[in-house]
């Protein structure tokens, strides 16, 4: 065995269906009383369903995240908290909802309790990405990462199969650069490798039929476990693409990451025939092949693969190069702009990744 460093995110996790039920207990755990509930407009309804399982006993309900976190939206939601006395914060939603949660314990101290209702792993992370005047940041502090963590499947049963299977897809993204992480560690791989295994499995079963509740079950318990590596080790060129074309040409994120991944790891393939093996052995079809597997993967779940189709012009492609390429990080390959480019063609076109 290699040596090596690990410093666990120490979190409360609350896993299973029915789930939410549990909230009081761990809010009157946490010593609060008067906890703001943050959700998206989309999800007002279960935001009331967290108000009602709480006895009405909440500071009030603000329902305006947004995607990328913006800082007047966090602004108005702390005015909100102050004016209405919150001694905690409870975040329902994805990862739009949980930075807006992040946003604002990190500012005030308040405890953070999250219940997520998709795959993206925000939950699990000490990171933070904040938007102002148009150029989102990010920045990693132990304090941004939630206290307590409800998973309840029973929430995710309306995620709809196209955005459960981006959502998953992220979240497998997040395990396949935890596995060859400069500072990874055999704990993380072993939390990768089973995330990957519990989402590949999963995903293709929830797009076939989406109240499957032990597919459902499947793929939080993946996410999760694949959230964790997202906030436990670096990452490097897939999460700096999808960042780059995300933010740059204001593509989603969780599609992003989809058409992305089996074009980073061909890059990356070389140089990790480690991790390579590894996914593989848990790609159903892989045959042995790791890109051969997420392909057949992406085809089960009949996702958008090309860029273009969000509105990323044939013109942007090399702008996005010089932006991938401006930024130097640690990557298994090193960064070069001829090949980054071919691979954001590819990418921006939908080409299979090979
Ligand atoms: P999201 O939170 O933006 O949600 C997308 C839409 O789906 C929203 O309208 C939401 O209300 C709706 N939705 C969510 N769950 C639902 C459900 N169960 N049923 C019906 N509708 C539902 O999407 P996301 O992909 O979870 O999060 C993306 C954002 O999170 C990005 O801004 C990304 O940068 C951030 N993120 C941050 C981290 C981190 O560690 N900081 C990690 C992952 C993602």
């Amino acid at each position: 065995m290699d040596a090596f460093e690990y410093t666990p995110n120490t979190g409360r996790v609350v896993f299973g269906s029915g789930t939410l039920q549990k909230l009081p207990e761990e809010i009157a755990r946490l010593g609060v009383t008067a906890p703001l509930v943050l959700s998206t407009p989309q999800q007002v309804e279960q935001a009331e369903r967290v108000k009602s399982v709480l006895g009405g006993k909440v500071a009030g309900i603000f329902s305006e995240a947004t995607m990328h976190t913006p800082t007047h939206v966090t602004d108005k939601a702390l005015a909100f908290a102050t004016a209405h006395n919150a001694d905690a914060v409870v975040s329902i939603g994805g990862g739009s909802t949980i930075g807006l949660g992040k946003a604002i314990s990190v500012r005030t101290g308040l405890p953070h309790v999250c219940i997520p209702t998709t795959y993206a792993g925000s939950e699990m992370t000490p990171i933070l990405g904040e938007t102002a005047e148009g150029v989102k940041k990010t920045r990693s502090d132990p304090a941004i990462l939630p206290g307590t963590v409800i998973y309840d499947v029973d929430l995710t049963m309306t995620l709809p199969p196209a955005m459960s299977a981006t959502s998953g897809v992220n979240a497998i993204a997040h395990a396949v650069e935890a596995l060859y992480a400069r500072n990874t560690n055999p704990i993380i791989n072993l939390m990768a490798v089973e995330g990957t295994r519990a989402l590949a499995a999963s995903l293709p079963e929830i797009v076939v039929d989406s109240s499957s509740q032990s597919a459902r079950s499947n793929a939080l318990y993946g996410a999760w476990l694949c959230g964790t590596c997202l906030g436990s080790v670096g990452m490097s060129l897939h999460h700096k693409l999808c960042h780059t074309l995300g933010g740059s040409f204001n593509l989603p994120h969780a599609e992003t990451h989809t058409a992305v991944l089996p074009h980073a790891i061909a890059y990356n393939a070389p140089y990790i025939p480690e991790t390579l093996q590894k996914l593989a052995a848990v790609l159903p079809g892989s045959e042995g092949d790791a890109i051969t597997g997420l392909n057949v993967l992406l085809d089960k779940l009949q996702v958008q693969r090309g860029l273009k189709a969000f509105g990323m012009k044939e013109e942007d492609i090399d702008r996005a190069a010089d932006i991938a390429v401006s930024n130097p990080y640690w990557n298994p390959r090193p960064i070069e702009r001829a090949p980054v480019r071919e691979l954001i063609r590819r990418i921006w076109a939908g080409e299979p990744a090979r």
